[in-house]
C-alpha cells in the first residue's frame, strides 16, 4: 500500500516520523530513498522518538552505522549511511545481515545502493523536496500492510 503526506518544516518531519515510530513493531527494514538534504535524517530522529530512544539521532555519514539503545526499550534502532556500499562483501561488512531480528528496525539511508540485498517486506519512504522546506514522503509497505494510513501529525 502506498500513503503519501506532506510537511512543511523540519518539526512536522520528525513529528510523522514520530507517528510511524509508534506504529512499528520490531523486525522492519525502513528503506529511504532522496538526496541529500531530503530528510532522511531528520525523519529518523522521529522515528527514533516514537520507538522511545529519544530523538538524539545524528547522521551516521561517518560512523556508516548507528545503534540506539535503551534498558526498558525493546526495540533497538540502527541507523545505516550506504551512501559508500555496494551490495556483496562490502555491505556483509557493515553488519548489515547480523543486525536484522524481530528486536531491531533497521533506518537505510541510500538503500538504492543495496536494492538488491533489501527484504521483499521493507518499508520503502521516499522523500521528494518541494521547495526549502516542505517534502512529499511516500511510504510504501507490502501487501495489506495499512499501518501507516491515516495518520495525523
Ligand atoms: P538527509 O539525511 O536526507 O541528507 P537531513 O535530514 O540531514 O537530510 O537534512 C534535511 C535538511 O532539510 C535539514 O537541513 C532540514 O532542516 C531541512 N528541511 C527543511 N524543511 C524540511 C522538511 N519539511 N522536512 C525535513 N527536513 C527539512
Ligand atoms: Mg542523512
Amino acid at each position: 500500500m502506498n500513503f503519501t503526506y506532506r510537511t512543511s518544516s523540519p518539526e512536522q518531519t520528525i513529528a510523522l516520523g514520530r507517528e510511524i515510530g509508534k506504529r512499528l513493531r520490531g523486525g522492519e527494514v525502513i528503506a529511504y530513498r532522496g538526496g541529500l538534504g531530503a530528510g532522511k535524517t531528520t525523519i529518523t530522529r522521529g522515528i527514533s522518538d516514537g520507538l522511545g530512544l529519544g530523538d538524539e539521532v545524528t547522521s551516521p555519514t561517518f560512523a556508516l552505522v548507528n545503534e540506539y539503545r535503551k534498558k526498558n526499550c525493546k526495540i533497538s534502532l540502527i541507523h545505516f549511511d550506504m551512501y559508500r556500499i555496494t551490495s556483496g562483501e562490502d555491505l556483509e561488512t557493515t553488519g548489515f545481515f547480523d543486525y536484522m531480528d524481530e528486536e531491531t528496525v533497521l533506518a537505510v539511508e541510500w538503500s538504492e545502493n543495496i536494492d538488491d540485498d533489501l527484504p521483499d517486506d521493507c518499508i520503502r519512504i521516499t522523500i521528494n523536496r518541494i521547495s526549502d522546506d516542505e517534502r512529499e514522503l511516500i511510504i510504501e509497505t507490502c501487501g495489506g500492510d495499512d499501518r501507516f494510513e491515516n495518520i495525523s501529525y
